[in-house]
């Protein structure tokens, strides 16, 4: 199926921010017939916009600005265009919204299923779409996971498109209605896109926003801040349903088994794609939003089974002679890292770039299992202090290379079963293009490190 080309034909809008999410979003815009200007600040983004309309919006001539999540319109600094959209009245919206516009104008009741909170949108995103398959329901995934919204297929009225929302796009919506929504935990991130913790929840909030009766509002409990939007969507006409990853909730896990009120209706245990108790949240929002869109009991279990997993979320990318590679390079907070530390025993840990608020102090319960830390990027020093102060045993290697290299070298050198964790706490921005980059480019070095032969041992390197 492909979108009507006379969709959007009336329709003027202009895309800014040609990144990701932008340049295939404006492509999209122009299949369904709608005049599309596009802009962007970085002249080889400009330059990569072939044949397409590139100049700097006329807000007089335009129905929508289509920002890219990445460019401020509030905090920290407003982007000029946005400053002047407001001004002028112009309403700035994210590319889901569009979609869910062109889903609509095509006549399709295809349903949408919105993903937000702290940590992982991902897995659930992901999770879900897997277990929509299996149950034989169309499903499209995307938004801030992959594939932009915009450049999703069109789907039957039977289908489902399950969209990663970050706070940015939720912030940028007008008539998206979620059929189907989850909140799954609140941690402090963003902060200087929100002003505080009230105004980042707020933005999460709105994944509920229009939700009307026969839908359903999913809220992980397990933090306060969630517990109090919970409260506040009792009174919303959408049923609401509570998730845990270990307290009592409506969805919950119960030993290793997902239990849906009183009924187990999978065995975590035999997820291999869902280590730690973070990913029994996961589950338990993925299964509860499967229900309700119509996968049957079998097809969730099953698929919660048969999930694949996404790279850079506690990957295992190599392992030799009691050695593991794990690669978890998309924690970029303490809160995420936190998740891969608590379920290795013994640990060389590859962390740093640039910090975030509160940097690792919250991680000093798990320093234990950390045999040394191998410091990398910009902020070295001040993870490096906080780990002197606990007294655990760290170097400064700065780069990725140089410390995948010696936490392999220490690995041979160690008996029994030890993992080499890159799981940053960090943002990865002084030193890769983004977290993907970062656990690439440890894919690659870890695979080198076990397939090296050194001289006069062909079958590989176990002396150092
Ligand atoms: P997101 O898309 O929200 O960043 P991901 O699914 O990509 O989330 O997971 C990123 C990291 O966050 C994981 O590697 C894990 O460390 C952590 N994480 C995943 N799910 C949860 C959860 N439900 N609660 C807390 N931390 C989580």
């Amino acid at each position: 199926m492909t979108w009507s080309p006379t969709l959007f034909t009336g329709k003027r809008f202009a895309v800014v921010g040609l990144g990701r999410n932008g340049l295939p979003a404006a492509r999209t815009l122009v299949q369904m017939g709608a005049q599309v200007s596009v802009w962007d600040d970085n002249e080889p983004a400009r330059a990569a916009a072939t044949g397409l309309d590139v100049r700097e919006p006329d807000l007089a001539a335009i129905d929508a600005l289509i920002l890219s999540p990445g460019i401020p319109h509030r905090l920290p600094t407003p982007h000029p265009i946005a400053t002047a959209a407001i001004a002028a009245g112009v309403p700035i919206w994210s590319d889901a919204e569009l979609l869910f516009q062109a889903v609509r104008a095509s006549g399709s009741t295809a349903r949408f299923a919105g993903i937000t909170g702290t940590n992982g949108k991902s897995t659930t995103t992901a999770l879900l779409a897997h277990i929509l398959e299996v149950a034989g329901i169309p499903a499209a995934a995307g938004g801030n996971l992959g594939t932009t919204s915009l450049a999703l297929p069109p789907l039957p009225g039977n289908g489902v498109y399950v969209l990663e929302m970050s706070s940015y796009m939720l912030e940028r919506l007008a008539t998206l209605r979620f059929n189907a929504a989850v909140m799954l935990n609140l941690s402090p991130d963003h902060l200087d896109r929100h002003g505080d913790m009230a105004g980042y929840a707020a933005a999460k909030r709105h994944v509920f926003d229009r939700q009307q009766h026969g839908d359903l509002a999913v809220i992980g409990i397990d933090d306060a801040d969630s517990r109090a939007m919970a409260e506040t969507l009792r009174a919303a006409p959408a049923r609401l349903v509570t998730i845990s990853e270990a307290g009592a909730a409506d969805v919950a896990p119960r030993g290793t088994h997902l239990m849906l009120g009183t009924e187990a209706i999978a065995d975590l245990a035999t997820a291999r794609a869902l280590p730690g108790a973070h990913n029994a949240q996961n589950a338990a929002a993925a299964a509860a939003m499967a229900l309700h869109l119509g996968a049957s009991r079998e097809a969730i279990a099953e698929g919660i089974r048969t999930y694949p997993g996404l790279p850079h979320r506690q990957e295992l990318v190599a392992q030799k002679a009691g050695v593991r590679f794990v690669n978890d390079s998309k924690a970029t907070n303490a809160d995420s890292t936190a998740r891969a530390l608590v379920c290795y025993p013994s640990i060389l840990w590859i962390a740093g770039g640039m910090a975030k608020e509160g940097g690792i102090e919250p991680l000093a319960q798990y320093f234990p299992r950390i045999a040394e830390a191998l410091l990398i990027g910009r902020d070295a020093p001040i993870l490096a202090a906080t780990l002197a102060a606990h007294g655990v045993p760290h170097r400064i290697l700065h780069t990725l290379e140089a410390a995948t290299t010696e936490a392999w070298r220490r690995a041979r050198a160690t008996s029994g079963e030890i993992t080499i964790l890159l799981s940053p706490a960090c943002a990865s921005w002084d030193q890769f293009t983004g977290f993907d980059q970062r656990g690439d480019r440890f894919r690659t070095l870890a695979q080198a490190c076990i397939n090296e032969v050194s001289p006069g041992d062909g079958a590989g390197n176990e002396s150092p």
